[in-house]
């Protein structure tokens, strides 16, 4: 069933139709402890965030869904986590229940994915900015990398036991956290958890005061790839080559073809090719819907409008009303950003991934002849 529904969705979104959401990014609180440089969360307005009988009602009417990304702000900000999760699980049992932490609260961590019902379906990703000293300096005194650390090392134990994945997201945020790659990918290494690396995005409507401030719709991002300021004369270029072969030695199938899609089409985009060469439909207010904490939908992570409150109006209605359909239209006209929470789900349903395939095979056919795979 839930295959010819995903061929139902990946059909529907190569031929310019509207399926119903199948990947939903859930940012379950905007309030963040962390102070870090490049993101405004901590700054932005308190709003409203929904109770889990919200959450069970809302993703009840949304029904089955294939991933859930749980994110903010920092999610385990918000004590009643373990029940808004169980709400989710409940209402619409995704394959995937995904979940990025700045780490800073290891117990609480820990104690969510010990008793949640279903452990497998669990993925954690823990943010990074680079060794200590880095880390603490953007961050602020309420976050470390003592902390951090502690949450992967207790994640990485109890998964090896119940069957989930903690990997590591280093988020290169100056030339000193990209200097620090290396040596992190070994200390983590030594745990036995990857380690990712995404560059650090100048703004996005979702984590910019500027970028949120009354604009109703914006301008399109650049087809480029808009670096943090910190990074314009960093040597990233150099580095994603080097993240393109070791994605080849990871362990994770899955993780390595992801990755694979993502690095190769940041490499042109780096180097400023104006038709960057992987280019997948956007399927955001297709199959990928955002939920902010109060329940309203904005078009995707880069144009904050608002096309209603899922709260109010239910979220089949909310597909098909015309604001909704305006969101579409500023879509369908973008060149295309590549932040990596939207260029998955993009790459996934509309089969565009499928330009990793001998990666997998290969992988595939080396796992066969070790008999691992
Ligand atoms: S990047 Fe993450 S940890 Fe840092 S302020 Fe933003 S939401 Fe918080
Ligand atoms: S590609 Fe999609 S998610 Fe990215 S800015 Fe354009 S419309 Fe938004």
């Amino acid at each position: 069933m839930r295959v010819f529904r995903f061929l139902a969705a990946l059909a529907a979104n190569r031929l310019g139709g509207v399926p119903r959401p199948s990947w939903c990014t859930y940012l379950v609180t905007m309030r963040c402890n962390a102070r870090c440089r490049m993101c405004d969360s901590w700054r932005l307005p308190r709003k409203k965030e929904m109770s889990p009988d919200d959450v069970h009602r809302v993703f009840a009417a949304l029904g089955r869904l294939e991933v859930v990304r749980l994110s903010g702000g920092e999610p385990f900000l918000r004590d009643d986590l373990s029940a808004v999760a169980r709400a989710i699980e409940e209402a619409s049992r995704p394959l995937v229940l995904h979940i990025t932490t700045n780490g800073s609260f290891p117990e609480a961590t820990e104690a969510f994915a010990a008793t949640f019902p279903r452990p497998r379906a669990l993925r954690f990703l823990v943010s990074l900015d680079g060794l200590p000293e880095e880390h603490d300096a953007n961050r602020g005194e309420a976050v470390s990398f003592a902390q951090a650390e502690d949450t992967v090392r207790r994640l990485a134990r109890l998964g090896q036991r119940q069957g989930f994945r903690v990997s590591v997201n280093h988020t290169v945020i100056s030339e000193r956290s990209l200097a620090d790659a290396a040596a992190l990918q070994a200390r983590f290494a030594a745990m036995g958890v990857e380690v990712a690396t995404v560059l650090a995005y100048a703004e996005s409507a979702t984590y910019s005061l500027g970028a949120q401030a009354g604009r109703n719709s914006p301008p399109h991002p650049s087809s480029g790839y808009p670096l943090h300021p910190e990074l314009a004369r960093a040597d990233v270029v150099t580095l994603i080559q080097g993240e393109v072969r070791r994605t080849q030695l990871t362990g994770d199938a899955l993780l390595k073809v992801g990755k694979t899609y993502y690095l190769r089409g940041l490499l042109p985009r780096l180097r400023g090719d104006p038709v960057p060469s992987f280019r997948p439909r956007c399927v955001a207010l297709r199959s990928h819907l955002r939920v902010l904490p109060d329940g309203s939908v904005p078009v995707c992570q880069f144009n904050g409008t608002l096309i209603g409150n899922v709260t109010i109006t239910s979220p089949r209605e909310l597909w098909q009303s015309p604001a909704a359909a305006a969101g579409r239209r500023w879509v369908e006209a973008c060149p295309g950003c590549w932040a990596e929470c939207e260029v998955i789900p993009n790459a996934i349903y509309t089969a565009d991934i499928l330009r990793t395939l001998p990666v997998f095979l290969a992988f595939a056919r080396s796992s066969h002849r070790l008999g691992k795979f």
